[in-house]
């Protein structure tokens, strides 16, 4: 999708910090990190959030999870714990219309989220 900031990053025409990349999923840190570790997992393909994820592309979610279920193994907090948010729609915060899950770690998390 051509004015999508995450497309762009995707495709490198905006600058990213690389944390993974496969065939189907792009991950990099976020810009402002709410955590000692944050970083954002992205489809490769343009869904627009989690409201979109159907059928046919679920499997790129699962394969994202994963991703992230790999990545906290290498870069050790799967054994402190971590979180993964995706914020959805308006009322849900979202501001970057392209599917992510933001995966926080490096403090304990408080409940509820704000
Ligand atoms: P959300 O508010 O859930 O849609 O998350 C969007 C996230 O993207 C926020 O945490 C931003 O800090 C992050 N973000 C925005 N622009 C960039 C960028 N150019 N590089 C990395 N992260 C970004
Ligand atoms: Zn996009």
């Amino acid at each position: 999708m051509s004015d999508c900031l995450f497309c762009k990053i995707i495709a490198g025409e905006i600058p990213s910090s690389k944390v993974y990349e496969d065939d189907l999923c792009y991950a990099f840190h976020d810009i402002s990190p709410q955590a000692p570790t944050h970083f954002l997992v992205v489809p490769k393909e343009h869904i627009q959030s989690v409201s979109a994820v159907n059928d046919e592309n679920a499997r790129i979610v699962g394969h994202i999870f994963a991703v992230i279920a790999k990545l906290a193994d290498e870069l050790g907090f799967a054994g402190p714990g971590y979180r993964v948010v995706s914020n959805i729609g308006q009322a849900g915060q979202q501001t970057v219309p392209h599917l992510h899950f933001h995966v926080l770690a490096g403090r304990d998390m408080t409940w509820p989220p704000g």
